[in-house]
């Protein structure tokens, strides 16, 4: 097991008008589980590949404990990685393929039995060792993928989006089965996803990236509470946070029929200046009758059960305003309907404009 840390790491493609990664600096502590996350195409297999050795560095420094692995080739990084696609072998049978990694590195016959019996136990995957690749489920597969990774005891896992070719139920179970599984063996695990769901449900950090650049890293309710930028605000949490431009008017906040007070960050942040402002789903209520607020032309309605959310816009400081508002599960507004909305503006969030 080992810590594992970028410096100043900097991939650029031949061609590309930008860095895939740029000056990625990041701290991954012994032991963690460190979710990397961010929208298609923003750097992140670019960044787990570098970490892996399978592609170059232009421009900085792995270290992996307190070792220097920039220019050290793959095979003697001690790094185990598990891609979407698995890479089994269809000719091999469950076991042959857990076994493999052991196999090619010289390991004795009986060793190697009960390495892959210890992994196979793990992943409760008994009942399958003499099928093939080909006559196992999605989520079979991905478990056997898992098994390859774990017999060869590495100091790092690595993996790029191991669910993303499961369906939407598997993925939930097996997203619990990866960060329990991770949680017993304790490897350093560096997780690449794009679905900030997963981020939320499995790192002990995260790690936010877009266009190769690192936003913010911080603990899932971290991230949440305090995103620090817009980006991590749209990004991070389900449905989106609601984002606006406005000025205050002598530190208070327009809301349609009310003017709002605002917690002291964001009236300093905003100075007599333009600046963005957040509010979350959660931190927007139903008006009681006759109370001011926004006036919200209900376009969509999402009912959950124990609760639900509104989909809708209201003019605020002559714009039209697109909100989300969460509602409980007995609020029964309907598309077309006029509510009255207030804001919790003590929650409120701000951004220096983009
Ligand atoms: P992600 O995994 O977050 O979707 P990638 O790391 O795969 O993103 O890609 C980051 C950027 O680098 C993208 O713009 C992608 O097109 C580019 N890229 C990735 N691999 C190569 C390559 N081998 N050659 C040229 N450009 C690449
Ligand atoms: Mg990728």
């Amino acid at each position: 097991m080992a810590a594992v840390t970028f410096r100043g790491v900097t991939r650029r493609f031949h061609g590309a008008t930008r860095n895939a990664v740029d000056h990625f600096d990041l701290e991954i502590g012994d032991g963690e589980f460190l979710v990397l996350v961010g929208p298609s195409g923003c750097g992140k297999t670019t960044t787990l590949r570098m970490l892996a050795g399978l592609e170059p560095v232009d421009e900085g420094q792995i270290l992996i404990g307190e070792r220097d692995v920039t220019n050290v080739p793959s095979k003697d990084r001690d790094m185990a990685m598990v891609f979407q696609s698995y890479g089994l072998y269809p000719h091999m049978t469950v076991e042959q393929n857990i076994g493999f990694p052991l196999r090619t590195s010289g390991v004795p016959k009986r060793e190697r039995a009960a390495k892959v019996r210890e992994a196979v136990d793990l992943l409760d995957l008994r009942e399958l060792l003499h099928r093939r690749p080909g006559e196992l489920s999605g989520g079979q597969r991905q478990r056997v993928a898992m098994g390859r990774a774990i017999v060869r005891e590495p100091e790092v896992f690595l993996m790029d989006e191991p669910l993303s070719n499961l369906d939407a139920k598997l993925r939930v179970q097996t997203r619990t089965q990866i960060a329990s599984l991770q949680n017993r063996l304790g490897v350093t695990t560096v997780y690449v996803t794009h679905d900030q769901t997963e981020a939320m449900t499995m790192g002990d950090r995260i790690a936010v990236l877009n266009h190769g650049k690192l936003q913010q890293v911080g603990a899932p309710q971290e991230l949440y509470d305090a995103p620090a930028n817009e980006f991590v605000a749209s990004f991070i949490g389900s449905p989106a946070m609601t984002i606006w431009s406005t000025r205050l008017d002598a530190g208070m906040l327009d809301l349609g029929d009310a003017k709002v007070p605002v917690p002291e960050s964001v009236a300093s942040l905003a100075g007599e200046r333009e600046v963005r402002v957040g509010l979350r789903a959660e931190d927007f209520s139903i008006a009681k009758n006759g109370e001011p607020g926004l006036r919200m032309h209900v376009d969509l309605v999402e009912e959950l059960g124990s609760d639900g959310y509104l989909y809708g816009r209201a003019p605020i400081a002559g714009q039209e305003l697109q909100l989300t508002v969460r509602v409980d599960g007995r609020h029964h507004a309907q598309i077309g309907d006029t509510v009255t909305v207030r804001a919790d503006t003590q929650r409120l969030h701000a951004f220096d404009p983009a």
